[in-house]
């Protein structure tokens, strides 16, 4: 039995130099010196020994076993030492890697050009004013006289709710009376952008819901001349220095007079093109002197303040300046469209 530990030992300690992870070593010692170990078991034996025998023997089997594991703890180190070497060495960080592209989101393209309206606006005194875009039928069309069954209804096709009353307001129009009724009887210079929404036919040209920015200004001797002159200095900023700016006479239930604004074509300079339709000019706004009733719904006295509104919409514009021929690109999520602003 002595000789049998003696050649275990031998084995032990040759096999433990071949442990070289920590399976294999977790193998060793479960082999050897393990609860169920050989060297274990042969310790557990020493009973069967004659007398005489057993201390010389258990002796010799303590100090193997104390030897072995000795060893196990000191080869368990440097295996640790060597997986961990291995490990840091495996998830090294090379600073001269390329770093990994952050993809960058962009603006869509209606709303720099909001941006880029809000800027000018703002250069010259007019903060934004956010109104709902759920109105009421009273806010959206009665107050801007418009009344019920007025034939001038027919040009804001309406989305209802199933609340009666309750729509999806058409124009940012109905933020005049918020505002006014906000301010007055104070001055007021504010632009009220936002979405609208209309009941249409979709088209490359009309879409269901789309931005608007109004204007407003209202006080004393506010002027025609004034809303000619800011709205011509709003189209130079946003179009370039020398833009032609003219002005046709036309109508809106809450403007008197009411007139559109046409810029000199950007695209053909005037020449005549498809995107003018040969005429040399683009229409780009609609505004006009706030209608009396307006005003009055609005909280001032039109015999003491006057005041000028315009309307324009974002996408059109973005659609003039890049030549877009189809305002449904804007909404359709499409990011090779998006992608390109
Ligand atoms: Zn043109």
């Amino acid at each position: 039995m002595l000789q049998q530990l003696e050649s275990l030992y031998k084995e032990a300690c040759s096999a433990i130099e071949t442990a070289s992870d920590s399976d294999a070593l977790q193998a060793w010692e479960s082999k050897f010196i393990g609860r169920k170990g050989e060297i274990t078991s042969l310790l557990r034996s020493v009973g069967q020994l004659p007398k005489e025998e057993r201390a010389n023997f258990g002796k010799r089997a303590n100090e193997i076993k104390d030897e072995l594991t000795a060893l196990y703890t000191e080869r368990e180190e440097l295996v640790r030492q060597r997986e961990l070497a291995h490990s840091l060495e495996e998830g090294e960080i090379d600073v001269t890697l390329p770093g990994r592209p952050i993809p960058v989101g962009g603006i869509h393209p209606a709303n720099q050009t909001l941006r880029e309206i809000y800027d000018i606006w703002a250069d010259m005194g007019f903060q934004v004013f956010r109104t709902r875009e759920v109105e009421d039928d009273e806010t959206n069309f009665e107050m801007l006289n418009i009344p019920e069954h007025h034939p001038a209804r027919d040009m804001w096709d309406t989305f209802h709710t199933t609340t009666p009353g309750v729509i999806l307001r058409t124009h940012t129009s109905p933020g005049q009376i918020h505002a006014m009724r906000h301010f007055a009887p104070g001055p007021i210079r504010v632009i009220l952008p936002g979405m609208c929404y209309r009941y249409e036919q979709i088209s490359s040209r009309k879409e269901i819901q789309f931005n608007q920015v109004e204007g407003l200004a209202v006080g004393t001797n506010i002027r025609l001349s004034d809303l000619k002159g800011t709205i011509a200095a709003f189209a130079r900023r946003m179009l370039g220095e020398n833009q032609k700016v003219r002005f046709r006479g036309s109508y809106f239930p809450f403007t008197e007079p009411s007139m559109e604004v046409d810029v000199e074509c950007i695209l053909c300079g005037g020449k005549g093109c498809s995107v003018c339709k040969y005429t040399g000019w683009l229409e780009i706004a609609g505004c006009g002197m706030v209608h009396p009733t307006v005003l009055r719904n609005g909280g001032y006295d039109p015999a003491i303040h006057s005041g000028f509104a315009f309307g324009m919409g974002p996408e059109r514009i973005t659609m003039l300046k890049h030549d877009i021929k189809d305002i449904r690109y804007f909404w359709g999520n499409d990011l090779r469209f998006l992608e390109q602003f």
